[in-house]
């Protein structure tokens, strides 16, 4: 599909760069002189990671939680395929999860990213030394290697050569047979840049250089088809790293690279504000929109500015749940389709770490206040919430299906994406506390700590029990009075603005959504003290509100509140697979009964603890406590709920009761699911095929095999159960579409597709006999066509205890 469009692509290439004085913007773009006039100013710089130290706070505890875990892996076992495929004797076992997959070697990466921050965080030089270590092992593989590769992806000799070669095969998750390679050495990249960055480490750069030349020698000769071909294919965010290469060394190739990487088919259209987003797996699209905004800030070419502006816009003001997060199934969705996706499955955790980090970058072009109350909302609601207060374990995606709960990853058996950007998310809660220009310091977010300003001779400690209270103090300490301006960020959901110096209250002309300056010759001990009054509010679900009822989120503040449905019948929540208690069945989940304008007069707080709220007589069947969703763990919750009328609960009760009733009963019967053609469902469930193809239809995905092709899923049984397998298909097939259903090679049932349920999508049920699952855990499905016929289109695919069973 995009390999047809690859050729047209006018991005990877711009002949005219924009040239813009810029010579404040040097330093923190990177790059030596003579590629100085083009990089673009930063209108605000973040603080380097080492200048702030938080204080006591839920921030300072998951970071230390995180520290535990961190220091508690074993970098011989993370090294052990790097050793092994550079033809050295492993040291350790290599753990689990996909660390045992064919992604294997993702997580080092992270870990040296996670080391670096914790080390720039803490100071603690048992990170540092960590990660030297590492990257002496590192170098001791790509030395024995000889070719400048180095990295933990099985089956790495045959796979490169045939890129070397320019033979490219490529789909969402696979190329030439191998699980998102370039995914998987981009977080190498990732890891030894900021081994440079954070730790000094000079090694990493040499390391780090040798691998760019490798990729460099390897796609050279590389037609603008090749290129785009092969970036179908996942690939993080090459373009950014190599962007990362280019400002570290300065040398131009680099930058070749960079715009080589950059993927057409997305960013093309981005650029001329385009949202064409719908159905496209969400994680695979944001680094690419990062390395493009990389690339604005080293060359000025503007296009990139306005594909990743437009993407942010997109994204956090339209496809975004109310925790800051995006994704179902790991795939943005029709913008009006909110309704239907709430799953299991909602906001994976390493969208959210992308889009902080692109945040980031767009507050440093055009500071606004309005980027923080994303930032905010995202940090709070989403990444912290996404770590286990008990082990320091983290979450895959992050649930809004009501009466569903957070799964976290294990220690050693799990090492999902989310995992390995997990381990960076705790580790660099200081990066946006704090911005600043020539002039000014941007007091961004109300997290205890204390920055050092070393250019300006100033320290400035920030006190506070936020959101707690709605009160933050910043106490200034300097040798000289130092004139700056204090801007202050006057969120969008305070109620109203207070801010005293020296306790004598300041006029405040600022609105909120802006920043309140405060410029003056600081002396030491002045103290900034801060009110922003938070109050309840609803947001509604995009697309599911109405005049009388609806589904809303309840916040305070930018905190997202939830509601607490208690543990009762649930599993253990730490796993190896992200996915096995998606079917897990949910309780009945309370509905607010009241309308939307008297909801929040109806939800009171609980005396004596601190954001936590109570419903007075509106839930049904019972009133219910909320809490913030950053708190919620090991129990069941409700963050969307539903808001009826008065009314509408006497008409609808009844039916409503039956309805949850049959929802009930049916998830309850549930063994396994497929999601046809979505990336990360296909690779859990070992799709294989043949002349299998896949795509959208009325916004539901599909897979189908061309003229007697097929293709196969693996999907969980019960030993010892009746079991039927459901199938989704489109009522308005055409063409010759007769195929047989065989399961583990036996022939379950043959099925025709023409035209059986014109304009509506419809489900038939296929009772597979006992002997076929009889003590197995696991079956193979497969789709095979007749001769000269299509197998499918397949929209849906489950396997069900049978209702008449049990
Ligand atoms: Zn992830």
């Amino acid at each position: 599909m995009a390999g047809a469009r690859a050729g047209k692509s006018g991005y990877v290439w711009v002949g005219a760069l924009v040239l813009l004085a810029a010579t404040a913007a040097c330093s923190a773009a990177g790059v030596r002189s003579s590629d100085q006039r083009r990089a673009v100013a930063m209108r605000a710089k973040p603080f380097p990671l080492a200048s702030v130290r938080l204080l006591d706070s839920p921030f300072r505890d998951a970071m230390e939680r995180n520290g535990s875990y961190l220091l508690s892996l074993e970098p011989d076992r993370l090294l052990h395929n790097f050793r092994k495929f550079a033809g050295l004797e492993p040291k350790a076992p290599s753990y689990g999860g996909w660390e045992a997959r064919g992604i294997a070697g993702h997580t080092l990466g992270h870990y040296l990213s996670a080391c670096s921050l914790m080390y720039a965080s803490t100071g603690d030089k048992r990170y540092k030394e960590r990660v030297a270590y590492i990257v002496s092992e590192l170098a001791l593989a790509q030395r024995q290697r000889k070719d400048g590769y180095v990295g933990g992806i099985p089956d790495a000799d045959r796979l490169w050569s045939e890129i070397g070669r320019g033979e490219i095969r490529a789909s969402g998750f696979d190329l030439n047979g191998a699980w998102v390679p370039w995914y998987t050495v981009h977080k190498l990249y990732a890891g030894l840049i900021d081994a440079h960055r954070l730790c000094g480490d000079r090694q990493a750069k040499a390391v780090v250089t040798r691998l760019g030349d490798w990729a460099a020698r390897l796609t050279r000769g590389f037609t603008q088809e090749q290129w785009q071909k092969m970036l179908v294919a996942e690939h993080g965010g090459m373009n950014e790293v190599m962007a990362d290469l280019y400002a570290m060394t300065g040398r131009r190739e680099f930058l070749e690279l960079a715009r080589a990487f950059n993927h057409g088919a997305v960013l093309d259209p981005l650029a001329r504000r385009e949202d064409r987003l719908d159905g496209q797996h969400a994680n695979t699209q944001i680094p690419k929109v990062i390395g493009a905004a990389r690339q604005y800030e080293l060359t000025g070419e503007t296009r990139h500015r306005d594909a990743a502006a437009f993407f942010w816009d997109r994204v956090t003001q339209h496809r975004s749940y109310a925790i800051g997060g995006n994704s179902d199934y790991e795939h943005f969705f029709p913008v009006d389709q909110f309704p239907a996706h709430l799953s299991p499955q909602t906001a994976e955790t390493c969208n959210t770490y992308n889009m902080l980090k692109l945040t980031r970058h767009l507050f440093s072009w055009e500071p606004s206040a309005s980027k923080v109350d994303y930032y905010e909302r995202a940090l709070y609601n989403h990444i912290l919430a996404s770590q286990d207060p008990q082990k320091g374990m983290m979450t895959y995606f992050v649930s809004l299906k009501p009466g569903h709960f957070k799964v976290y990853n294990t220690p050693e058996d799990s090492f999902w994406c989310c995992t390995g950007s997990g381990m960076e998310n705790h580790g660099k809660y200081g990066e946006a506390i704090y911005f600043h220009d020539v002039d000014s310091l941007y007091v961004n977010l109300f997290i205890p700590s204390e920055l050092t300003w070393r250019e300006k001779g100033l320290v400035v400690r920030q006190e506070t029990r936020f959101p707690e209270q709605d009160t933050t103090l910043l106490t200034v300490t300097c040798r000289e009075p130092v004139r700056t301006t204090l801007k202050v960020r006057y969120p969008g959901w305070a109620r109203g603005v207070t801010v005293t110096v020296n306790g004598e209250e300041q006029p405040v002309e600022a609105t909120p959504g802006s920043y309140v300056s405060l410029t003056r010759r600081w002396r030491s001990g002045d103290r900034v003290e801060i009110r922003l009054p938070m109050s309840l509010r609803l947001e509604p679900l995009p697309h599911a509100a109405g005049t009388d009822g609806g589904t809303y989120a309840v916040l305070y503040g930018p905190i997202v509140l939830a509601g607490e449905l208690g543990a009762e019948g649930m599993p253990s929540p730490y796993v190896p697979d992200q996915r096995q208690l998606d079917t897990v069945p949910t309780p009945t989940v309370p509905l607010l009964v009241s309308s939307p304008q008297e909801v929040l007069r109806r939800i009171a707080p609980v005396e004596g603890k601190p954001l936590t709220f109570r419903t007075q007589g509106i839930g049904k069947p019972a009133d219910v406590t909320l809490i913030p969703f950053y708190r919620m763990h090991h129990q069941r919750y409700v963050v969307y709920w539903k808001v009826l009328t008065d009314e509408e609960w006497r008409r609808t009760a009844a039916e409503l009761a039956a309805a949850e009733a049959a929802r009930k009963a049916l998830e309850a019967r549930i063994v396994d699911e497929v999601r046809p053609a979505e990336q990360q469902s296909e690779i859990d469930h070992r799709f294989q095929g043949q002349s299998s193809r896949s795509g959208d239809f009325n916004n539901r995905k599909w897979r189908d095999a061309a003229e007697g092709g097929w293709f196969s899923y693996e999907l969980k049984v019960r030993p010892d159960a009746l079991q039927e397998l459901r199938c989704t298909y489109w009522g308005g097939e055409g063409g010759r579409r007769t195929f047989d259903i065989l399961v583990d090679g036996k022939k379950l049932a043959t099925q025709t597709l023409a035209n059986n349920k014109p304009g509506e999508f419809f489900t038939v049920v296929y009772p597979i006999p006992a002997e076929l699952t009889r003590g197995k855990q696991k079956v193979t499905v497969r789709f095979q066509g007749h001769e000269r016929s299509l197998a499918g289109g397949v929209f849906g695919l489950q396997i069900l205890t049978r209702s008449d069973a049990s």
